[in-house]
């Protein structure tokens, strides 16, 4: 059966869609392999989210062109937020590709890639090609889907079943809850890529869970473009209690699932059920992340964001109070159209006052199709990265106190298995997803222990695992190590 790559730009979201996709590739006999040059399938998923991550998935897909030459039945296709966004006219960019397949379709690429290798092999067959030789090219027609599609976001819920040999080096799991975002901030292309807001039931959710958790997954992030406003169109409020409330009650009362955590919410979803939620689920990791945006309240107008420095800033003290040392991570756009040096220190200030444990601070880019991008008063890059560097300076100090603070103290953590930079070494994550790295064996992998932190960097802790509620497991490989 022919082998597929599957090359994924941008979010989580997206990781789980190509799961999703790889899933339904493998289920029908096809081979995924690591790299394109072994494969007779490339698909790239794509990235909207900036102009920048477009025209990396456009180049890439033009050096791929190159590859045909050597394997000329070789499939080419484009899918997701970019393939969504510019559907047809991608034929025109990338005139070599087969597929273009859209966010409401990621459960028909199965179908559309057999579809276009058998194209390519009746082009081949053509008897004025043979005619003229291997190094000829036919084209084919593209295949292209973008067509919205009721129900579509049930689709994502099959996982990769899991390598014999690898049994408990997956600990953690993504699910992807909703679709969609109706929000509309002025900077963000994602409600036309992604479409309206659609939620799963809660009963298949969990039954997805179930699932992972049989198969060894201790811990899930629940994905959603909005997360903590899944389902409000959908389901109703019961009890006081939203339907994400709802969908995690239901999920802590799994038995053997021991971590739940989220991305990414809005501040406008945190209602006082979910931060309620914080003080007497122990299964809902004490981490937030919670994007800020601006600490500005008139940007905050122009972006379309519906809440206040000071809304956040309240937000943000009643989930301290609902769980003491929850941390908090956030997203900060700086150099949006029209701020000011007031308005940026606005930002400045309520990060520095918050002392959020990390944060992404993005200098604002004109994304086509968005009203921002069609605002007056656009800052200059000189500008935009002066405060892209600043901002940076004040987060980075605060989440270097967290850290260090974390120093000389015991902390729970779930082992993921090896370290991606040192793989020598293992890693875990604590309850508010700092990194630890520690030495071990691979019976560490998959559980959920107590390591004592010894030390730590700007942005990783190192620690010792200690010797943690008798268990004889974890005790054996402690004294190993
Ligand atoms: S809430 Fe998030 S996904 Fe929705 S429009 Fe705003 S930034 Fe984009």
């Amino acid at each position: 059966m022919p082998s597929v790559y599957i090359k994924t730009y941008g979010c989580q979201m997206n990781e789980r869609d190509s799961e999703q996709v790889a899933r339904d590739l493998q289920s029908r006999g096809h081979q995924l392999v690591g790299s394109e040059r072994e494969a007779d399938v490339i698909l790239l998923n794509t990235c909207s989210v900036r102009e920048m991550a477009e025209r990396k998935a456009i180049g890439k897909m033009g050096m791929l062109r190159k590859l045909r030459r050597e394997k000329p039945k070789l499939v080419l296709g484009f899918m997701g937020c970019m393939a969504q966004r510019l559907g047809d006219s991608l034929k025109e960019k990338s005139p070599h590709i087969d597929l273009v397949v859209g966010t409401q379709k990621f459960h028909r690429v199965a179908d559309y890639v057999e579809e276009a290798l058998q194209k390519r092999e009746q082009a081949f067959a053509r008897e004025d090609i043979q005619e003229l030789g291997e190094a000829v090219i036919p084209p084919i027609v593209p295949i292209v889907d973008t067509a919205p599609e009721i129900g579509s976001q049930n689709t994502i819920r099959d996982h990769l079943p899991q390598d014999g040999n690898r049994v408990k080096m997956e600990a953690t799991s993504f699910i992807s809850i909703m679709q969609g975002c109706n929000m509309h901030c002025t900077f963000c292309i994602v409600p036309s890529t992604r479409g309206e807001e659609r939620g799963r039931p809660i009963s298949e959710i969990v039954a997805e869970a179930r699932t992972l958790v049989e198969r060894g997954i201790r811990e899930v992030t629940l994905l959603g473009q909005i997360v903590n406003l899944y389902g409000r169109h959908e389901f109703p409020t019961i009890g006081g209690k939203s339907p994400f409330v709802q969908l995690i009650e239901a999920l802590h009362d799994i038995d053997g699932l021991n971590r739940i955590r989220f991305t990414s919410p809005h501040p406008m979803g945190f209602r006082k059920d979910l931060v309620n939620s914080f003080a007497r689920l122990p299964k809902l990791m004490e981490h937030v992340h919670l994007p800020l945006q601006s600490g500005s309240d008139r940007i905050l107008k122009a972006m379309h964001r519906p809440y206040t420095a000071d809304s956040y800033r309240k937000l943000v003290a009643d989930l301290r109070v609902s769980r003491p040392g929850i941390a908090i991570t956030t997203d900060i756009i700086v150099g949006f159209p029209g701020e000011s040096e007031e308005d940026y220190k606005a930002s400045r200030d309520l990060a520095e006052e918050i002392g959020f444990d990390g944060a992404f601070i993005f200098r604002y880019s004109q994304r086509g199709d968005t009203p921002a991008a069609e605002m007056k008063n656009q800052l200059s890059e000189v500008v935009k990265e002066a405060r892209n560097q600043d901002l940076l300076s004040v987060v980075n100090a605060s989440a270097s106190r967290h850290l260090d603070a974390c120093v000389g103290t015991r902390q729970e953590i779930l082992c993921e298995g090896p370290s991606r930079n040192d793989p020598s070494r293992l890693a875990g994550r604590t309850r508010t997803n700092k990194i630890v790295i520690f030495e071990g064996g691979s019976r560490f992998h998959g559980e959920i222990f107590d390591v004592a932190i010894t030390s730590a960097s700007a942005s990783t802790l190192y620690g010792d695992p200690a010797i943690h509620n008798g268990d004889p497991a974890i005790n054996e490989v402690s004294n190993e190590s």
